[in-house]
């Protein structure tokens, strides 16, 4: 059955035959343009649960000539996710979504068990963007048997936020590199708000010859500036007022340094007052570091990324901002 729908998708793809087959659907419909009839699908969106299934579909897509582009989630999806997505739909012939939550990449004492999910919410919103494929696996699909297999990128994943939750890039570098293999996808949509598991898995698709492209997007944020994040739904009114500190404290970053500071634990040291200000429950980390190393920056020379993690109550939120200083210009 997916892979009649799969047809009725590609009208590039559709040859005389296919387009036979198409007629009987209430899911598709054609147009005659320059004397050829093309097929166009509405309102329908394969859900595939298994590997397999989805690796057969993934491999018929790929030999009828389709660009895959796969957005990795774990679902309660909102506009961040919503604009990869479009990204997606802009630079790729087939999108699939996957929506899986990750347990290795929880640690013990983290929100594994009560992270938000509404799989029907996520469903709506994919069909709305017209996504072709819902990737949603079990936990037993992705992880039939205790692996014996670890990934490790050195270096990049125990910094920042690796340093506080001990293992977490181990388990998204995991996941990431199983669902590359099971989607096969030609480009991989990543946002730039988990900055620092866009820098792991593009050098881990490097070191590991993965035959993808990674697009980062930008972050999207609030109109109020407070990026947007599924655990936002953790933050009170109150907590949620006090958490666009740590957008605004970016903002000063880049202007501080606009105002000609160089001397990254100055600034820092300047955010950290604003954030302090606004009784977060904890502060994780705020830092200036190298965008591609992520090592720590001590003079701005060149472009830099600040990043905070800070926790307002039940919500650890990160949120980062590139500054592409160019010391030559100053
Ligand atoms: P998650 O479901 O939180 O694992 O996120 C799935 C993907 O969406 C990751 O590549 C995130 O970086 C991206 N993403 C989450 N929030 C945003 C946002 N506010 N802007 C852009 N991308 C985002």
């Amino acid at each position: 059955m997916f892979l009649l729908s799969a047809i009725f998708r590609y009208p590039k793809k559709t040859t005389q035959e296919e387009t036979s087959i198409s007629r009987g659907s209430k899911d598709a419909f054609f147009l005659v343009v320059d004397n050829k009839t093309q097929v166009y699908s509405i309102a329908s969106m394969d859900i595939i649960e298994t590997v397999r299934e989805m690796q057969e579909y993934a491999n018929r897509l790929r030999s009828d000539g389709n660009v895959i582009g796969l957005v990795p989630t774990m679902g309660y999806l909102h506009e961040g996710h919503l604009s990869l997505v479009r990204r997606a739909k802009k630079e790729t012939d087939v999108v699939l979504v996957s929506i899986f939550v990750n347990p290795v990449q929880f640690g013990p004492g983290e929100d594994l068990s009560t992270y938000p999910r509404d799989l029907e919410s996520d469903e709506h919103l994919l069909k709305k963007e017209e996504v072709d494929i819902l990737f949603n696996p079990s936990t037993i699909q992705m992880y039939p048997e205790p692996g014996l297999t670890n990934i490790y990128v050195h270096r990049i994943s125990t910094t920042l936020c690796g340093n506080i939750r001990s293992g977490h890039f181990d388990g998204v570098a995991l996941v990431v590199a199983k669902l590359l293999n099971i989607t096969k996808p030609h480009k991989a949509f990543f946002g730039a708000k988990d900055f620092q598991q866009q820098v792991v898995i593009r050098r881990m698709a490097r070191d590991l010859n993965f035959d993808v492209e990674i697009i980062t997007c930008p972050i999207v944020r609030d109109e109020d500036g407070l990026a947007l994040s599924s655990r936002n739904m953790y933050l009170s009114k109150d907590e949620r007022r006090r958490a666009l500190v740590l957008n605004e404290s970016l903002e000063e970053a880049e202007h501080l340094i606009k105002k000609g500071e160089h001397r990254a634990d100055t600034i820092c040291d300047r955010m950290r007052v604003m954030i302090e200000k606004r009784s977060p429950d904890r502060i994780d980390y705020i830092s200036a570091v190298n965008p591609e190393t992520l090592e720590p920056v001590r003079t701005i020379e060149g472009p830099v990324l600040f990043a905070v993690a800070v926790r307002f109550g039940k919500a650890r939120l990160i949120d980062n901002r590139l500054v592409e200083f160019n010391a030559d210009e100053d």
